[in-house]
C-alpha cells in the first residue's frame, strides 16, 4: 500500500454515512479532529472506508508504536486469544502477566528492584500511582505542573492542567493538589514550599519528562534531575508520567533516561502494547508497600494485552528505539529547514519521534487558527497529523517510520504551508 493516495475527497460517501450514524448515537464529549473513518491499518498506512490511503504521522495519538497491526503483535494476540481471553489478574495467576511484570521491571530505568501494577489505560495508571503515593508516604499533598496532561478520571483530572476546558464543571476535584510552572524547579522551593504547603506534607511530584498534550515541550536539562534531588532530600516520591513519551518514542526506552533519572514510580500506557488497552505502573519495590487487596482491577493486565505488550517490547528493543532516535533526528532537521521558508513556524522542538511544530502570528501570539487549517489541509492531502498545546502540531508517527516516509510527509506539510501562506 503506497500512501498517500486520495481517491475521493474525505469524507467520501461511506465515511459520511458512518460519521452521521456515529454522531447520532455517540456521546458529544468526543472531540473528533477530522473525519477519518478507518477501515484498515498496515504499518504506516491507514485505509479509510472509501479506499483513500493515508500516511500516519499521529499513530492513534502516539499509540501504534510498532505500526498498525504488526504481524508479530497480531500473531501473539491470536495465539493468546485461542488459549483464553480473561481470568482476572487481580485474583488469579497466568504466565503472560508474570512474564510482562518481570520484563517491565527489568527495562524500567534504574537499578532498584521494581513491582508492577497493570491497568487498562493511562488515566488508570495515574490513579494507581496517586493512591500508592498517598498510601506509601501517609502524606496527602501532591504537586503537578501547568500544561500537564495526566488523564481524565477524577484523580488524574485533578492533576491535569493542560486546558481549563478539561476541568470545567467537574469540580470539586481532589483537594491538596498544587500546580507549578513546567520546567521551573526553583518555583517549588521559592514559592510553593514557602507559601502554600510544607515539604513534610507532600507525597509526590507528578511530572511528564516532555510535555505531551501540553505542546511537546522539552524542559531545561536540569529540570528532572533537580526534581529527583529535591524528592530524595525530602522523602517525596517522584512519579514520572511516561504514558506518551515511553516505549522508545524519544530514542530511549523511557524519556527520563535522557537525563539519567530513576523515578520512584513510572507510569506507562499508550505504546506499550501497540494499541491493545494496557497500562503499567512500575514502582520501586521499597515504596510498593500496599498490602493485599488495597488496589485491583477486573480487566487490568488482560492476558491478550500482555501478550501484545511482550511482542511489542521485543520489537522496540530489537531496532525500533534506534530507529526512533535516528529517523527522529532526520525528521526534526527536515522540519527545522522549513522554518526559514514559512515565517508562521515559530518553533520546532522535541526528541526522537516526539516532534512539535509551533505556529505564531506576526506579533508572536499563538496562531491556533492557522495550526488547525494546516492540520485539516494535510488530512485532505492524505497526511495524518494531530495538534497539541495552544498552537502546535505534533509529529508522533509509529516507530517503524522510514526516511522516505519522512520526506513524503514533510513534502506534503511544506506544500500545505505554501498554499496557506499565499
Ligand atoms: N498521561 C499522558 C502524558 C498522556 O499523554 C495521556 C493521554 O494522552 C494520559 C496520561 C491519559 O491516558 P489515557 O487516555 O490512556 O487515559
Amino acid at each position: 500500500m503506497k500512501a498517500p493516495n486520495i481517491k475521493v475527497t474525505p469524507p467520501g460517501p461511506k465515511a459520511k454515512a458512518i460519521v452521521e450514524k456515529d454522531q447520532r448515537y455517540t456521546a458529544p464529549a468526543y472531540g473528533r479532529v477530522y473525519p477519518l473513518v478507518v477501515k484498515e491499518g498496515r504499518g504506516m498506512v491507514i485505509e479509510d472506508v472509501d479506499g483513500n490511503l493515508f500516511l500516519d504521522f499521529m499513530a492513534g495519538i502516539a499509540v501504534a508504536s510498532t505500526g498498525h497491526s504488526h504481524p508479530k503483535v497480531v500473531k501473539a494476540i491470536e495465539e493468546q486469544a485461542r488459549k483464553f481471553l480473561h481470568i482476572c489478574g487481580s485474583d488469579f495467576y497466568y504466565e503472560p502477566m508474570a512474564e510482562l511484570a518481570e520484563r517491565l521491571s527489568r527495562i524500567a530505568p534504574g537499578r532498584s528492584p521494581k513491582k508492577v501494577f497493570l491497568t487498562n489505560s493511562g488515566t488508570e495508571t495515574i490513579e494507581a500511582a496517586f493512591k500508592l503515593a498517598r498510601f506509601a508516604t501517609k502524606r496527602n499533598h501532591v504537586i503537578a505542573f501547568l500544561g500537564a496532561f495526566h488523564g481524565r478520571t477524577m484523580g488524574a483530572l485533578s492533576l491535569t492542567a493542560s486546558r481549563s476546558s478539561h476541568r470545567a464543571h467537574f469540580s470539586p476535584l481532589i483537594p491538596d493538589i498544587h500546580h507549578a510552572p513546567y520546567g521551573q524547579a526553583d518555583y517549588l522551593e521559592q514559592v510553593l514550599f514557602r507559601y502554600e504547603v510544607t515539604l513534610e506534607e507532600v507525597a509526590a511530584i507528578f511530572v511528564e519528562p516532555i510535555l505531551g498534550e501540553g505542546g511537546y515541550i522539552v524542559p531545561p536539562p536540569e529540570f528532572l534531575p533537580r526534581l529527583k534531588e529535591l524528592c530524595q532530600r525530602h522523602g517525596i516520591l517522584l512519579v514520572v508520567d511516561e504514558i506518551q513519551s515511553g516505549f522508545g518514542r524519544t530514542g530511549k526506552m523511557f524519556a527520563c533516561e535522557h537525563w539519567g533519572v530513576e523515578p520512584d514510580i513510572l507510569c506507562a500506557a499508550k505504546g506499550i502494547a501497540s494499541g491493545m488497552p494496557l497500562g503499567a505502573m512500575i514502582a520501586r519495590e521499597e515504596i510498593s508497600t500496599w498490602t493485599r487487596s488495597t488496589h485491583g482491577s477486573t480487566f487490568g493486565g488482560n492476558p491478550v494485552a500482555c501478550a501484545a505488550a511482550l511482542a511489542t517490547i521485543n520489537l522496540i528493543e530489537n531496532g525500533l528505539i534506534k530507529n526512533a532516535g535516528e529517523v527522529g533526528n532526520y525528521l526534526k532537521e527536515s522540519l527545522t529547514k522549513l522554518r526559514s521558508l514559512h515565517p508562521r513556524i515559530s518553533d520546532v522542538r522535541g526528541l526522537g519521534l516526539m516532534i512539535g511544530v509551533e505556529f505564531a502570528q506576526n506579533d508572536g501570539k499563538p496562531n491556533a487558527k492557522f495550526r488547525d487549517q494546516v492540520m485539516a489541509k494535510s488530512f485532505d492531502q492524505g497526511l495524518l497529523l494531530l495538534s497539541c498545546g495552544e498552537s502546535t502540531i505534533r509529529f508522533c508517527p509509529p516507530l517503524i517510520v522510514k526516511r522516505d516516509e519522512v520526506d513524503t510527509a514533510v513534502g506534503i506539510f511544506d506544500a500545505v504551508l505554501t498554499e496557506l501562506d499565499g
